[in-house]
């Protein structure tokens, strides 16, 4: 009966995904069996994966566009622009520069009796297959394939963009905001040695004299034509993004531009300054982030100095571009435990951020209860990633604060970061968070969906109410769709 159960629901997400959308009137009666339903088959891993398959799933707000591409795509366009690969090491390159042995041409492989190893060693080192923890840390592997596929990503963004989209549509979701990188502003400024020690040496308790440096170096950058660095970043991603054709009547895919938090002070600010002034004037590009390993030597040693940079830029842009900043993504024996005690309640209360990534160890945090209550009033919601928290930080299971935040009304959202990395996607998330979590209702799970389109960065305003209403119409076709091809014994 569960195999029948199995293949019933498959073929009601693949209808789903072909379908056009019409208005279907809400009906709580339908979402009350639907709620039954899952209730009976939550404890089945594999009937939760095809119920999570098909249930529509909003948005996936916080990945990296080059960690979600998954290496069989990078592998593809190596081998469709005749890319290089060394095959001791397994780095890579892109067409342009000559290389000598171990290296070899991608059109030289499929003559190389070790075509399927090479391949299958290729895909172990950009992400987690086969992971084997005693050659390396998980942390260290997963941040490093960030540094050896993010040029590759850069090159072949326009497949990357189109596998991401194929995913997405896939496992119905109906929206993806990615996080990528932008060139740093190329501007000649001579006294920026004496900006970058200041910075370096200043007390970032007095705000005042931090914000007199940044003014300076913002009046700078404008003066020395930041604006015209905005306008062809944003022509560039434009186009890559029409090329790509991804946005169609029920998927759109947006953009949010990051800086390293690795990188030092006047680089970061600069990348932090284009990005805002990118997203300030475009739709497409929607917000702004802060990535790498925040346990990161400078990332620890800048962090307040990087919280100031996005309170002066918050007020400089007059409060228009929204920004998300990864927080917390620590645990106890990560790092010191004093260094536990603020970066969620800084990232919230200095910072200003509109939503939170990771926030794991909020319970670690001085001011934890005051961050969630204000997080809670202010709708300031948390990106979840579960396999991401188990891989990285070895944080699962009840030492997870997913619970705290929603017991404490803060909204949650769950999100991948990575796909491509760790070998997963969306409905794994949602696979794990039901089994893990079963105080959430099905209720909780779709208000949980319903956030991720609600506090998603989409503009205009009246984009993001559609959105929300395709959502709705979604959920009743699921729920109408169990019940139609459910067994009659399990749907009554
Ligand atoms: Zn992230």
């Amino acid at each position: 009966m569960k195999k029948k159960t199995l293949q019933t629901i498959a073929v009601a997400a693949g209808v789903a995904g072909l379908m056009a959308l019409s208005p279907v009137p809400e009906d709580k009666d339908l979402s009350r069996r639907a709620g039954d339903y899952f209730e009976q088959i939550r404890r089945d891993p594999l009937l939760l994966t095809a119920f999570f398959t098909a249930m529509p799933k909003g948005g996936d707000l916080h990945h990296h566009f080059s960690g979600s591409m998954y290496g069989e795509t990078y592998w593809q366009i190596l081998a469709d622009h005749n890319g290089w690969i060394n095959t001791s090491t397994m780095d890579v390159d892109t067409p342009g520069t000559e290389h000598a042995l171990p290296w070899k041409r991608f059109a030289a492989l499929p003559r190389d009796a070790r075509f399927d190893s090479l391949k299958q060693a290729f895909l172990r080192s950009v992400s987690a297959k086969d992971y084997e923890a005693s050659l390396r840390p998980s942390d260290e592997h997963f941040f490093a394939t960030f540094g050896k596929m993010s040029f590759v990503a850069s090159f072949g963004m326009e497949e990357g963009l189109r596998e991401l989209k194929q995913r997405a549509v896939s496992e119905n979701v109906q929206y993806i905001e990615t996080q990528t990188g932008q060139p740093d502003m190329r501007i000649d400024q001579p006294e920026s040695a004496d900006w970058e020690k200041s910075l370096t040496g200043v007390s970032l308790k007095d705000s005042l004299v931090v914000f007199g440096i940044l003014d300076k170096v913002r009046d700078s950058l404008l003066a020395h034509g930041a604006v015209h660095w905005a306008d062809s970043c944003r022509r560039r991603m434009a186009e890559i993004h029409r090329n790509a054709n991804v946005d169609d009547s029920t998927f759109i895919l947006r953009y949010q531009l990051s800086a390293s938090r690795a990188g030092a002070p006047l680089s970061v600010y600069r990348r932090l300054m284009l990005a805002f002034e990118v997203a300030s004037r475009d739709s497409l590009v929607v917000g702004v982030n802060l990535v790498s390993r925040e346990d990161g030597e400078v990332s620890m040693r800048d962090y307040q100095l990087h919280m100031l940079m996005f309170a002066h830029l918050d007020r400089n842009y007059h409060g228009r571009v929204p920004y998300s900043l990864h927080a917390g993504e620590l645990t106890a024996g990560m790092v010191r435990p004093e260094q536990l005690r603020s970066h969620i309640t800084e990232a919230v209360m200095v910072a200003g951020a509109r939503r939170i990534g990771h926030g794991v160890d909020i319970a670690y945090e001085s001011a934890w209860k005051t961050v969630l209550d204000h997080m809670a009033r202010k709708k300031i919601p948390v990106e979840i990633n579960l396999s991401s928290n188990e891989f990285i930080l070895k944080v699962q299971n009840e030492l997870h604060p997913v619970l705290l935040y929603f017991t404490h009304k803060v909204p949650v959202v769950i999100s991948t970061d990575d796909a491509g990395v760790l070998r997963t996607d969306l409905t794994r998330q949602y696979v794990l968070l039901a089994t893990r979590y079963p105080s959430l209702r099905y209720a909780d799970i779709r208000q949980i969906v319903s956030n991720s389109i609600r506090y998603s960065f989409i503009r205009p305003a009246a984009l993001k109410e559609e959105k929300l209403r395709q959502l709705d119409i979604a959920f009743a076709r699921f729920e109408q769709q169990l019940l139609r091809y459910g067994t009659g014994k399990v749907i009554r």
